[in-house]
Formats: structure tokens, C-alpha cells, sequence
């Protein structure tokens, strides 16, 4: 199966758990989680038609960026994101989806105002409350809202999760269920700066119980490029 076989496939799972759950399946985005992959593989997958590209590392972003691999897609950045590195972002992401801390948030607002744009920005949760992982506790998150809600440079489009690894379907599902609540609980309250328009969750193993559970942006890596080799 090529690059493209694969992108067509996931498509036709997420028009397929979109109808079922009786949603627009054009309303869902499709981000390919690029890590790994060269430059020339990004390309075939937005040859094929991903919403978007997602980078984990801000390095491995840059490099690729600059070989133009994600020409003709937009660009997100999903990884862990550190205060320092903030400035190879702004303004050459279209959306950083993992900001989980009031320090970054600062830091996003001084550099795009200093750049003159407004960066969009994810708020990553941390919705199983797992001991070294990032993301802020669900209960965290309107600390950093209300502090969005008064930084210049940024906005908020919604928020990302990624879940713990699960053995059953019913048990993933209640962590979407939970992030699904939050979405909504949030966007039923005005506030400057912030507007809830994604809500990214699921990856190659769970973007159809993401889908079921209300996600309307998936991130998928192996499943579109096959399994990552870590040896390498
Ligand atoms: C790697 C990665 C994905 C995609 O993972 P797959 O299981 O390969 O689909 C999604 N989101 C984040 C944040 C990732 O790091």
C-alpha cells in the first residue's frame, strides 16, 4: 500500500464513523502525524490530501520545513513544546495544538506580537491526569483561558489530547467522552481570544472511537506511513 492508498483508506474509515454518527463527514480534519518521515514522504501524503502536516520536533520542523515538505498544507506542531524553541514556531505553524502552561502562552503572545500576527494556538490536556505527561489537568484549564483571554498574538481554536494507551475500546472512549464534555462545558462561555473550533483527538488505533466521541481532528502517523522505526 503507497502513501496514497493509505490517506484514501482513513479517509473512507472517517466518512464512515462520521456518517455513522450522524456528522458532516468535511467537518472532520485530517492531520498526518509526520514524525520520522523524510521530507519526501510528507509530500506524498499531501499530494494525497491531508488537512494538514503535524510535526513533533521543533527541529526535525525546521529541517523539513526548509526542504519545503509541507508545501501546499498547512502546518501544525503536536509535540512537547519547551519556552525556548517558541520562536521557531510563531508565525510558521498555522496552529501549535500543545500549549499546556501559562509560561507558553506568555511566550507565544510576546512573539507574535512582537511578529505583527496572531498565533493559533490548541490547549493540550492532560485528561487522565497521568503522572508525567503533558498537558494541563482538566481542572488547570481555565486558569489558562482566562489567562488567553487577556494575551495579545494569541487564539485559542479549541483543545488536544492524547489519552493513555488502552486495552479496551470502553475505556479510550471514556477519556474522549471526558475531553468531548470539556469542549463543550468551555465553549458555552464566552471569552476573548477563545473560540472552540477543534477538538483534536485520536490516532491511528482510535480515530474512530475519537470521531464517535465528538473529535472533529484526528492526527494519524503509522496508519498513513506505516510503523515508525525507532532503530533508526
Ligand atoms: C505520533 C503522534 C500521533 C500519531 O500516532 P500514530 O499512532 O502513529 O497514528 C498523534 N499525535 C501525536 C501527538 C503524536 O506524537
Amino acid at each position: 500500500m503507497s502513501i496514497g492508498d493509505n490517506v484514501r483508506a482513513v479517509r473512507e474509515n472517517i466518512a464512515r464513523a462520521a456518517e455513522k454518527a450522524g456528522r458532516d463527514p468535511s467537518e472532520i480534519l485530517l492531520v498526518a502525524a509526520t514524525k520520522m518521515n523524510g521530507a519526501e514522504r510528507v509530500r506524498e501524503a499531501v499530494a494525497a490530501g491531508v488537512d494538514a502536516c503535524g510535526e513533533n520536533r521543533v527541529q526535525e520542523l525546521v529541517e523539513k520545513n526548509a526542504l519545503g515538505a509541507y508545501a501546499g498544507a498547512p502546518l501544525h506542531f503536536i509535540g512537547h513544546l519547551q519556552k525556548n524553541k517558541v520562536n521557531k514556531l510563531v508565525g510558521v505553524c498555522d496552529l501549535i495544538q500543545s500549549v499546556d502552561s501559562p509560561e507558553l502562552i506568555a511566550a507565544i503572545g510576546r512573539r507574535a506580537v512582537l511578529l505583527g500576527v496572531t498565533q493559533n494556538i490548541l490547549l493540550e490536556v492532560n485528561i487522565a491526569g497521568e503522572a508525567q505527561k503533558s498537558g494541563v489537568a482538566p481542572e488547570g484549564i481555565w486558569q489558562l483561558l482566562d489567562l488567553a483571554a487577556e494575551t495579545a498574538g494569541i487564539s485559542v481554536q479549541g483543545l488536544m489530547t492524547v489519552p493513555p494507551i488502552c486495552e479496551k475500546t470502553e475505556e479510550i472512549r471514556g477519556f474522549f467522552d471526558r475531553m468531548y464534555r470539556l469542549y463543550v462545558d468551555i465553549r458555552a462561555k464566552k471569552r476573548d481570544n477563545v473560540t472552540m473550533r477543534f477538538l483534536s483527538m485520536g490516532m491511528s488505533a482510535d480515530y474512530v472511537e475519537a470521531i464517535a466521541a465528538g473529535a472533529n481532528m484526528v492526527r494519524v502517523g503509522s496508519a498513513i506511513f506505516g510503523e515508525r522505526d525507532y532503530n533508526r
